[in-house]
This record gives structure tokens, sequence and C-alpha cells, in this order.
């Protein structure tokens, strides 16, 4: 049973799609945060453009949400180019890439998403196609097969993945620069939400965007959902704007507390308390014992666990810390697990 989560770092749907669209800064200096990645590209992109050149090809990798399209559709932007777009389980054959790659323009930008997901064969075909623009395209087969060599326009592959360790090697060391993106700070985070209520012409109390983006994991996809939620309940329950006490409820109602957590980071916590006394435990059987995707807490549940000092990666797998035990106020007994405190959320 996979939780549809709203603290998930994943895209959920069109409508939300398109909420994000209207919220995608559009250049450099928009985007807020990831100060190295952005210096590193303005250099890139003044260089190339001085030189009339397409820029090399570039991978962005990191957790969901943290900016990897927008910043590729920046860049495309900031060069003046168009940009296509696809991912990787989507080019399942060789002919889903050749109709894209024969229409890029020079200068023009490829946008792969989940570009670890690619098949081996389509990977193998966009090879010569990113060091060489060429591809050699196979037409029919057996007795008949011929290899026709298509010369390309000199374009920028622009990857995006959440996984770089899964990227081949090959794959990997075609791309001129790799950026891995970090999470953002909650000044920054609450600058993204300032921005974004001006665009939805949001009025706030002082003081609630901070909490808000407190709340968001270091994510600004993260932040704008919530920033939608609480948007909806201040509508509903309240005059619309937004105050501390609607933040409250509203995130009560979404039981996410005040670090962000939800119920499925919670469930993760207590299964390795609980069941596994504390851990070591291997990922794949904490995925089993809640019934959920090993790649959700791989992607999204375990680095901000990580990163918050919640959980602990050692050889032998995952453990809880005593933080994290605080926070649920749980005890840890060999073959014991006490609790001290009722659920945060029992109403
Ligand atoms: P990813 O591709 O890494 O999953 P996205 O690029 O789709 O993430 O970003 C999700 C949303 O977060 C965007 O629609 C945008 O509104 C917001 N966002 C991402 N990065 C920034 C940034 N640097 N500044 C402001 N908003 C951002």
């Amino acid at each position: 049973m996979a939780i549809d989560r709203v603290i998930s770092g994943n895209r959920r749907n069109e409508q939300e799609e398109n909420f994000n669209l209207s919220l995608r800064p559009k250049n450099l200096s928009g985007c807020v945060g990831q100060k190295n990645v952005k210096e590193k590209l303005l250099i890139a992109i003044e260089a190339a453009k001085g030189r009339s050149e397409p820029l090399e090809h570039i991978l962005f990798y990191g957790p969901p949400g943290l900016g990897k399209t927008t910043l590729a559709h920046v860049v495309a932007n900031e060069m003046g180019a168009n940009i296509r777009c696809s991912s990787g389980p989507a080019l399942v054959k060789q002919g889903d890439v050749m109709g894209l790659l024969t229409n890029m323009a020079q200068g023009d930008v490829l946008f792969i998403d989940e570009i670890h997901r690619l098949s081996t064969p389509v990977e193998e075909f966009i090879y010569p196609a990113m060091e060489d623009f060429k591809v050699d395209f196979t037409v029919d087969s057996g007795m008949h097969a011929k290899t026709i060599n298509f010369p390309l326009k000199r374009f920028t592959l622009i990857g995006a993945t959440t996984r770089a360790g899964l990227l081949s090697a090959p794959l990997r060391s075609r791309f001129g620069m790799l950026y891995h993106l970090e999470y953002y700070s909650t000044k920054e985070l609450t600058e993204i939400l300032h921005r974004s209520s001006q665009l939805l012409s949001l009025g706030y109390d002082d003081g609630t965007l901070e909490l808000i983006a407190a709340r968001s994991r270091g994510t600004p996809r993260i932040a704008n959902r919530l920033l939608k939620r609480v948007r909806d309940y201040a509508q509903v329950k309240g005059s619309g704007k937004l105050s501390k006490n609607i933040l409250d409820n509203a995130l009560k109602m979404e039981r996410i507390d005040e670090l962000g957590l939800d119920e499925l980071d919670r469930s993760v916590l207590r299964a390795l308390a609980e069941v596994y006394e504390g851990g070591p435990a291997g990922i794949e059987a904490i995925a089993a014992t809640l019934g959920e995707e090993r790649d959700t807490l791989e992607d999204v549940v375990e680095p901000y666990l990580l990163q918050i000092g919640f959980v602990r990666r050692t050889k032998r797998g995952r453990e809880i810390t005593k933080a994290a035990c605080e926070h649920l106020g749980i005890e840890i007994h060999k073959n014991k697990t006490k609790h001290s405190e009722p659920d945060l959320f029992e109403q």
C-alpha cells in the first residue's frame, strides 16, 4: 500500500504540475538557494554564449522536488534555446529517441528526467549522439538490416536523477557538468514561500511562512504544496489569510508534525524501534514490514531522516538514533520497546 503523501517530494498529478509551473522561476536570478550550482552554471552559460556554442551536457542529481526540472528550463531560457522534455521510462525504443534527436535545432536542450531508468539499448543509442552528435539507426532486421548514420545538430542533453549511483559509468562520463542539488535552508524556503504567496496573492501573518518552511523537509516542492494546503484550509475555515492557528490546524489534519515528518516517516521509525529493536535493519526488510515500496523509502523517506540525524546508516543496515526516539517519545530496550507518550496526533 503506497501512501499518498503531502510531503513526498514526488510530483503527483497534472493539476499539481500546473500549480508548480506557475510558481517555477524562469531565470537564474529568480532561483533561490543552490548558490554553488548557480554560480558555476552562470559562468558556463556566459562562456558558451561568448563562444556562440551550445552548452556541454549537464546532469542534475539529488532528491525529488529540489529543482532539477526547474534548473533545466532556466538553463534553456538563459541560453535562449528551446527545450524538449522526456523521461527515462518514456523512452523505450531507439525510435522514441530518434524522433526527438533528429528534430533538435542547433543549441536546443533535451531534458531527460529519471535518466537512470533509460533502457540499456536506448542508453547505448544516445552515447554517439552525446559525444559525436550523430546516431546510428538500424532499419529492418535479419538479412535486410542496415545501419543508417544520421548527423545531428549540436544540442545539450540535461539529465536529472534522484540516483546518480544507478547511472552507468559510460553515461555519467559523457556529461561535462555534474551538479548535486542540496536541501534548502529554512531561510531559503521562506524566501521561496514569500515569492509563491505574492504570485498567489495570499495574505499571511508575520512568521507563518517561516513555520511552513521549517516543516518542508528542505524541499521547495513540499513547501509550495504545504502552502497550497494551508491556503485551502484558510479559505474554508478562516478569512483566507494565513495565521499560526490556521497553519497548526491544517497541518495537524495532514498529520504533519513540527519537523515536517508524516505518518510514513513515523512508521519507518517505529518499525525500526519496535520490530527491529532499534536496528540495524535492511531497507528491504523495513519496506516489507510496512508494505511500502523500497524506492519510496530510499528516495524520499530515508534521505531526510538521515539528514536530520534520526536514522544512521551502517554496514549492517539502518539504525534509529536517540534523537528520533526522543522525538517520538519512545525508549528502546533490546527485546522490548516502551512507549512513554501517546501518539502526537491523538485527539
Ligand atoms: P525536481 O525536478 O528536482 O523534482 P522541480 O524542478 O520540479 O524539482 O521543482 C519543484 C518545484 O519547486 C518547482 O515547480 C518550483 O516551483 C519550486 N522550486 C524548485 N527550485 C526552486 C528554486 N531554486 N527557487 C524557487 N522555487 C523553486
